[in-house]
């Protein structure tokens, strides 16, 4: 069992330390965790929600630490990083001089609608779901262009309002995997989702499903703010997706 989405409260919304994270990794038999903070993004950009940047070497180095004191479990330095349009720059800059373990990509904004407006938060009243779920891939699409990324995180952290996905944008997640399929990148299942109202994965199994049926790699990530969100839900979804042909797990060399 691996757990590649874990915070700090370093991004100023996690709880607990870090070696709270990891006793509760351990208590639940997890061989492999990954630290995967919020990225710092310029101008103050969400700042309340992420790291600073001036955070980024006490995080490195608490992992570091980390990695010393806890030799039984393997321990990774990942990030959890916006793709923001108009960002490339920074993006490229930063992950370029870090080069951290993993870079799970989240789309917690779009560039074309006001900067108040989560991608689960929207209020578009006069334009179809149809269209709201594509403004949404179409980032996506130009994210993994990018190659900054290896994992696609919460992969449709946009239905927390609850339309379905697959029900209007089908052909928008099939393309999806494709440009995933062609830069080797894997999606996560992450199970935050079932802590929150909408009581799904991100994404839905159904997407899950359909990724595992077009090859794409899928890893696990429970996205933890507090230390016993470690692995959360994790033995329940291994059983459901360990019945699927062709399961392929993607794991940090
Ligand atoms: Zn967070
Ligand atoms: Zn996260």
């Amino acid at each position: 069992m691996f757990d590649y989405h874990i915070h700090t409260s370093l991004c100023k919304h996690a709880y607990g330390s870090m070696e709270e994270y990891i006793h509760m990794a351990l208590k639940n038999g997890i061989e492999e965790i990954c630290f995967t903070d919020h990225i710092p993004l310029p101008h103050k950009f969400d700042a309340g929600h992420r790291m600073d940047l001036s955070d980024i070497d006490t995080y490195l180095n608490d992992v570091e630490k980390c990695r010393q004191l806890f030799p039984e479990i393997k321990i990774f330095t990942g990030i959890e990083a916006d793709y923001l349009e108009g960002y490339e720059e920074f993006l490229e800059g930063f992950l370029k001089q870090y080069s951290f373990d993993l870079v799970i990509m989240a789309i917690h904004f779009l560039k074309d609608w006001p900067e108040e407006f989560w991608v689960f938060n929207y209020d578009f009243p006069d334009k179809p779901i149809q269209d709201i779920y594509s403004d949404y891939f179409n980032a996506m699409k130009k994210g993994i262009e990018t190659g900054f990324y290896q994992v696609v995180g919460h992969f449709d952290l946009i239905k927390r309002a609850g339309h379905p996905i697959m029900a209007t944008n089908k052909t928008d997640v099939e393309n999806i995997f494709q440009e995933i399929l062609k830069r080797s990148m894997a999606i996560e299942i992450n199970t935050s989702g079932l802590r929150k109202s909408i009581n799904q994965t991100f994404p839905s199994m159904d997407i899950i499903e359909l990724a595992v049926k077009r090859g794409v790699p899928v890893t696990l990530g429970s996205d933890a703010h507090k230390p016993d969100q470690v692995g959360f839900y994790f033995r329940e979804i291994l059983e459901k997706i360990s019945s699927y042909e062709n399961l392929y797990l993607y794991k940090i060399l």
